[in-house]
């Protein structure tokens, strides 16, 4: 960004510390898992991406619009109950999906796997409705963060260990509105 403050030009002067992952590197890593998981699918009906509320939004907007494939859409919203930076494995259903998934072939999307406990409580949870297929895209990781063994078919990036926000991921609700994914000054954690 201008003066080598990433957020200045989005109304964050002075918060971030860096840029981990810019643009236009994410819209091209978003071409690719597109591309991966349509090829996985073609054969198939369009499969039903499932958005995991709020922080996997933009991601998803970005990748239904990237694939080469119609897909449908549904969002879930959990709570995991924790820090606001991390999370303990109890999770609860603030919006569950509007529909049935039997016999369907479906797609989580979340924005970033750290422990792995919210996904790994999800892919059990839609398991017991009878899905066709689980599948799963998420657009980071923190591989050394993992707690437990989740299934995960496509990531993006797998990333370090520290926080990060933008591009749907949230800070006490703010900064999911950058279009990349930065690190927050060490003096924004209150
Ligand atoms: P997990 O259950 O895998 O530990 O964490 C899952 C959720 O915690 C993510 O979907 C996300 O909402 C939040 N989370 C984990 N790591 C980060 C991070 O580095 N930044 C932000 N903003 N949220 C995170
Ligand atoms: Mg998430
Ligand atoms: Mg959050």
């Amino acid at each position: 960004g201008p003066d080598g403050d990433p957020g200045a030009g989005h109304g964050y002067p002075g918060e971030l510390k860096a840029t981990l992952i810019g643009e236009d590197q994410l819209q091209a890593k978003i071409v690719e898992l597109a591309a991966a998981v349509a090829a996985d699918h073609e054969l198939d009906s369009p499969p039903l991406l499932i958005c995991v509320l709020k922080g996997a939004v933009t991601f998803t907007t970005d990748f239904a619009r990237a694939m080469p494939i119609p897909s449908e859409l549904e969002f879930m919203a959990v709570s995991s109950y924790g820090s606001a930076t991390s999370s303990s494995g109890v999770v609860r259903i603030l919006k569950d999906l509007d529909r049935d998934i039997t016999g369907r072939r479906v797609v989580i999307v979340e924005d970033i796997i750290d422990s792995g406990l919210t996904l790994s409580w999800l892919q059990k949870n839609l398991a017991t409705r009878s899905p066709a297929a689980i599948d799963v895209v998420a657009l980071l990781r923190k591989p050394e963060a993992l707690k437990v063994d989740v299934d995960v078919r496509y990531v993006g990036f797998d990333i370090p260990t520290e926080f990060v926000v933008g591009y749907g991921l949230d800070y006490n609700e703010r900064y999911r509105d950058l279009p990349f994914v930065g690190l927050l000054g060490a003096h924004m954690y209150s």
